[in-house]
């Protein structure tokens, strides 16, 4: 099979390295449009990301871990007093730009084709290519390629935001105003780097961020990057037409605050080679072979949406559930500051690894 992938960020990188890796694919060419755009601030990865990235290629989970921070605390802060609690979740930090690079890399070591520029037209590709993987995330040619797609308004505004030094621990940064709450999201995810994700009612620009709370924010390559967002909860039905398949954010996007965007789009990618080699679509070497075989193909695809729907949809309604407690939280405030520590923590019934399957 010849596999056309557009997008390298987290789901088409990994999704690519898998195809040749596995042998599913005997080409694998993909297109990144911006690999500087790719750059910003710190993800978070949960556990099993970490068992993932072994199953995909073991050096690279280590790599990965050569380049991740950990933390033992978190810690609520609301208006100069603090919580902390040690009994925090397992979760790790790495900066996308490094994340980026290491797949990339080992893509590129793999065999996988890789171009620095806009994909051809998906048409263009999906007669050209046995496969083609849409990964090109939220804003995806998909739209535009007769998938049904809603997008869907959840939580405050946010602006995604860094700060030069590490935080100590998750930290969550609370400042009541007239008119409702700014909260900061903040973790380490480099010796001397947080990210920095802030919510509030209405965008406040950085020197007001300084004043409110005593911290210099980094707003990434440059001035123009400085935005504040509505996030969007995209549903997509169904994830595949034809031979043209969508994986991560292009498929699906689940609120930032349960920090799973990237280990979904992992899991996205290695759900659909395993479908794809357990099809036996790896003798379709040809765009003509494919055809005749297009009802395995049809079939796989099936069966990668069918493994992965119900664990997106939950992690969908669990960022909903998150996203909600935030555009609240202003009604959280005259709790005592354990009491409203206790509520952020455990809001939307986390944690998500217990709704994986
Ligand atoms: C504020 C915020 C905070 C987040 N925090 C976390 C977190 O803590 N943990 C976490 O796991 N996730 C987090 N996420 C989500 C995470 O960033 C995404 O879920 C993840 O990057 C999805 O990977 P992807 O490869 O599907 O899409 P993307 O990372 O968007 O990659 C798509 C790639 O496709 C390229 N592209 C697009 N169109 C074309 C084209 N026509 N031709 C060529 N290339 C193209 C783009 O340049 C891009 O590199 C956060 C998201 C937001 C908005």
């Amino acid at each position: 099979m010849r596999a056309a992938v557009v997008g390298g960020g987290p789901a088409g990188l990994m999704t690519a390295l898998l195809l040749i890796r596995r042998g599913v694919a005997r080409e694998v060419v993909v297109w990144e449009r911006d690999r500087e755009e790719n750059a910003g601030f710190g993800v978070i990865l949960p556990p099993e990301a970490d068992a993932l990235l072994r199953r995909a290629a073991p050096h690279l989970a280590d790599e990965f871990a050569e380049h991740v921070v950990r933390w033992e605390t978190t810690t609520v802060e609301r208006d100069g007093d603090s919580w902390t609690t040690s009994a925090t979740p397992d979760l790790a930090a790495i900066a996308r730009a490094t994340l980026n690079r290491l797949l990339w890399q080992e893509c590129v070591a793999a065999g996988v084709i890789v171009r620095e520029r806009v994909a051809p037209r998906l048409h263009a590709l999906a007669t050209s290519y046995d496969l083609v993987v849409c990964a090109d995330g939220a804003g995806s040619l998909a739209d535009q390629a007769g998938f049904d797609v809603s997008l869907n308004q959840v939580g405050p505004r946010y602006a995604w935001l860094g700060l030069d030094h590490a935080v100590d621990g998750l930290t969550f940064l609370t400042r009541p105003v007239a008119g409702g709450v700014f909260m900061a999201h903040a973790y380490p995810f480099a010796s001397s780097a947080s990210t920095f994700l802030l919510e509030g009612p209405r965008a406040i620009d950085p020197e007001d961020i300084r004043a409110l709370f005593g911290l210099r924010v980094s707003t990434g390559t440059g001035d123009d990057t400085y935005q504040w967002r509505t996030f969007r909860e995209r549903v997509v039905r169904p994830w595949s037409l034809g031979n043209i398949v969508l994986v991560g954010d292009a498929a699906h996007t689940t609120h930032y605050s349960i920090g799973h965007g990237t280990y979904l789009a992992f899991a996205d990618a290695e759900a659909l080679v395993d479908a794809l080699a357990g099809a036996n679509t790896v003798g379709a070497n040809t765009v003509g072979a494919s055809t005749a075989g297009g009802n395995t193909l049809a079939a796989a695809l099936r069966d990668y949406e069918d493994t992965r729907r119900p664990a997106v949809e939950s992690a969908q309604d669990l960022g909903r559930a998150s996203a909600a407690w935030f555009t609240q939280a202003v009604d959280e405030l005259d709790r005592p500051l354990s009491r409203f520590a206790a509520s952020l923590l455990t809001r939307g019934g986390r944690l998500l690894r217990d709704h994986e399957p």
